[in-house]
C-alpha cells in the first residue's frame, strides 16, 4: 500500500515539463535549462512548490527549488565534493571523520533537489544505494568501532525510506551497544510534512534518545503541517534542532534571519548551525561573504535572544572538518577577499572568495581594516 506521502512524491514533478505544464516556468525558460536538467536531478514536492509566491520573481522558495543557469557555471575554487566526503568515505554510504560520529547515508532521494545542495554531484553521479548489503558491509564498519557513539543518519534524505525499511535500520544502530545516540538530518519537515505519519512518530519514539535536526532556510518555509508534525516529534521525546544554509537572496538579511530563528525556536526547534555556503561546482549565485556572514551573525547578538541563535560554521574545503566562522577561526590573510581558516588541530587553510565569485565589498566595514591591508 502507498501511503498519502508517497503519493505525493510520485505525483511531484521531477522534469522541467512538469514544470511548464504547471505554468511555473515558461517554455523559453525551461529551453534554456536543459543543460541543468542534464547535468543534476530536478525534483519539488507539491508541499514545497506550494509556498512558491508565483508573483515574486525572487521568491525565496522558488529559488532554492528552480534550476538556473548559473548552475552550470563552475568557478576555478568550486569541487564536485567539496567537503571532502569521498576522501573520508569508508564503506559505501558511510563518512567517518571525526572518531566519535559516522554519517550513513541510507538513499541519495530527496523530497526536494535544493539547487544549492553541497551534495549535487553525488545525488546526480553517485552509485545507486543499495540498501542490503551496502547496509550490512556499514553496519560491520560500526559494530568494529568502538570509538563510534553516534551515527548520524543523512542522505539524501533517510526518512525517504519506508517505516519498515527505517524501523529495521534504526533497530540495527541500536542493537550495537556502543552507540549511544542516533541522530537524524532531515529536510522532510519543510518540504514533505505529510511524512509524518502517527506510525512514522511512533517509530522514531521507540529509538530515543533520538536528535532530529531539520534543514529549514526561511521563515517561509515553516507552514502549518510542518509546526504540527514538530510538535507530535516533540510530544514523542524527539529533540528538534535545526540546520540553514545562509544564500544571497534567500536569507543574507538580519530581519529574515531573525525571523527564522525565532520562529524556529518558538516551534520548539532549537537553531543548531547556521552553515557558510560550500563550494559546490555551480552554486556562486546564492555566495555571501565571508565578511558579510560575520557581519549578520553579530548583530543577531542585540536583535533576538542567545537562546535563538545558531552556531555560524563552515566546512574547511577538502574536508578538514567544520570549524566555526568567527574572528579566531576565520583571520584576514594578505589579499582582500583570502582567508586563512584555523582548524581545531592548528592546520591553518588559505581560503580564497575570488575563485569563487564573491564580491568584495569597495571599501573594508569598520573594524575590519586588516581585510585590505596588502
Ligand atoms: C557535520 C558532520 C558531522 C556532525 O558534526 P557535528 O558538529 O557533531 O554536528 C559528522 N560527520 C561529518 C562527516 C560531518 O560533515
Ligand atoms: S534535501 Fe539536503 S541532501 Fe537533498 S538536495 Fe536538499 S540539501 Fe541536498
Amino acid at each position: 500500500m502507498t501511503e498519502r506521502w508517497q503519493n505525493e512524491l510520485l505525483s511531484s514533478p521531477r522534469r522541467l515539463v512538469d514544470l511548464v505544464e504547471r505554468g511555473i516556468i515558461t517554455p523559453a525558460e525551461s529551453q534554456a535549462l536543459h543543460g541543468v536538467e542534464d547535468r543534476f536531478e530536478l525534483g519539488i514536492s507539491e508541499h514545497y512548490l506550494g509556498l512558491i509566491d508565483p508573483d515574486d520573481p525572487r521568491c525565496p522558495i522558488r529559488l532554492q527549488a528552480i534550476p538556473t543557469r548559473g548552475e552550470l557555471n563552475a568557478l576555478p575554487g568550486e569541487e564536485a565534493d567539496p567537503i571532502g566526503d569521498h576522501r573520508h568515505a569508508a564503506p559505501p554510504l558511510l563518512v567517518h571523520r571525526y572518531p566519535d560520529r559516522v554519517l550513513l547515508m541510507p538513499t541519495l532521494r530527496c523530497p526536494l533537489y535544493c539547487r544549492f545542495c553541497f551534495r549535487k554531484v553525488l545525488l546526480a553521479d553517485g552509485p545507486p544505494v543499495r540498501l542490503g548489503p551496502q547496509l550490512d558491509e556499514a553496519l560491520d564498519y560500526l559494530r568494529a568501532d568502538p570509538r563510534i557513539h553516534e551515527v548520524i543518519l543523512s542522505g539524501g534524505d533517510p526518512l525517504l525510506l519506508g517505516d519498515g525499511r527505517l524501523d529495521d535500520l534504526l533497530q540495527r544502530i541500536r542493537g550495537i551497544a556502543h552507540i549511544r545516540r542516533i541522530r537524524i538530518h532531515t529536510r522532510v519537515p519543510a518540504t514533505l510534512p505529510s511524512r509524518f505519519t502517527p506510525d512514522l512518530v511512533a517509530i522514531l519514539e521507540a529509538y530515543a534518545p533520538l536528535i532530529l535536526v531539520s534543514h529549514v532556510n526561511h521563515p517561509r518555509e515553516i507552514a502549518a503541517e510542518t509546526r504540527r508534525a514538530w510538535r507530535a516529534l516533540a510530544r514523542a521525546g524527539v529533540m528538534l534542532l535545526s540546520q540553514s544554509v545562509l544564500m544571497k537572496g534567500i536569507n543574507d538579511d538580519g530581519a529574515i534571519l531573525a525571523e527564522l530563528f525565532e520562529d524556529l525556536l518558538d516551534a520548539g526547534v532549537k537553531p543548531y548551525y547556521l552553515h557558510h555556503l560550500d563550494n559546490t561546482v555551480g552554486t556562486a549565485h546564492f555566495r555571501v561573504s565571508l565578511q558579510q556572514g560575520m557581519a549578520l551573525v553579530r548583530k543577531l547578538r542585540g536583535r533576538i535572544s542567545g537562546t535563538a541563535i545558531p552556531a555560524y560554521v563552515m566546512e574547511i574545503p577538502g574536508g578538514a572538518g567544520k570549524i566555526r566562522v568567527d574572528s579566531s577561526a576565520v583571520t584576514p590573510a594578505d589579499e582582500a577577499g583570502t582567508w586563512w581558516l584555523n582548524g581545531p588541530l592548528g592546520e591553518r587553510v588559505l581560503y580564497d572568495e575570488r575563485a569563487l565569485g564573491v564580491q568584495q565589498p569597495a571599501a573594508p566595514a569598520a573594524g575590519l581594516e586588516l581585510i585590505d591591508s596588502r
